[in-house]
């Protein structure tokens, strides 16, 4: 199964992915905990990257492109891949078409995990992670709205996406994609 999860910071996108990962086994793809591991190692890429991380904006598309190009590129992503974080711009979506066409392996379905913006904010505010700052959670905020929303008609316009309520519980939520996902098979 190759799928795309999007949502806003603060979504509970991550803890969904393991629930998801442990039951489907599709290869876990973060650009998150990727750019994470980066910095943390203090590589190039990852120092440059931390930049924009540590302020809440976008790393540029084209690095970004380049390390999911690499990584979806790994043999166990042939198997079927959770892209997790990724894309998060029309432009990083469009590279991704374009390297799924080109390998003849096309998205299954994209997830959108919806949770109205006052709730998250709550949440980010209480998650404690270095880069929720107050002025960095709003900027992550601003930054879906802006660039990451779009994504939604975009995908929906090719009739890949199922939004999931993310309200409630982690197990009420797990149900509902669930759902959607055994639908598909
Ligand atoms: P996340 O863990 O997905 O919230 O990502 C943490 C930070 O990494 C984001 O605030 C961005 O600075 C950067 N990042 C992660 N994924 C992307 C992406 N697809 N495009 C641009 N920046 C990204």
């Amino acid at each position: 199964m190759r799928l795309v999860f999007i949502g806003p910071p603060g979504a509970g996108k991550g803890t969904q992915a393991e629930f998801l990962i442990k039951k489907y086994h599709p290869a876990h793809l973060s650009t998150g905990d990727m750019l994470r591991a980066a910095r943390d190692a203090g590589t190039e890429v990852g120092l440059k990257a931390n930049e924009y991380m540590s302020t809440g904006q976008l790393v540029p598309d084209q690095v970004i492109v380049d390390i999911i190009k690499e990584r979806l590129a790994q043999p166990d992503c042939s198997e079927g891949f959770l892209l997790d974080g990724f894309p998060r711009t029309i432009a990083q979506a469009e590279a991704l078409d374009e390297m799924l066409k080109a390998a003849g392996t096309p998205l299954d379905v994209v997830l959108e995990l919806r949770v109205p913006e006052e709730e998250l904010f709550t949440r980010l505010a209480g998650r404690g992670r270095a880069d929720d700052t107050p002025e960095a959670i709003k900027t992550r905020l601003v930054g879906y709205r802006n660039q990451t929303s779009p994504l939604l008609d975009y995908y929906g316009k090719k009739g890949l996406l199922k939004t999931i309520d993310g309200l409630g519980t982690v197990e009420e939520i797990f149900a509902r994609i669930e759902k959607e996902l055994d639908s598909l098979q």
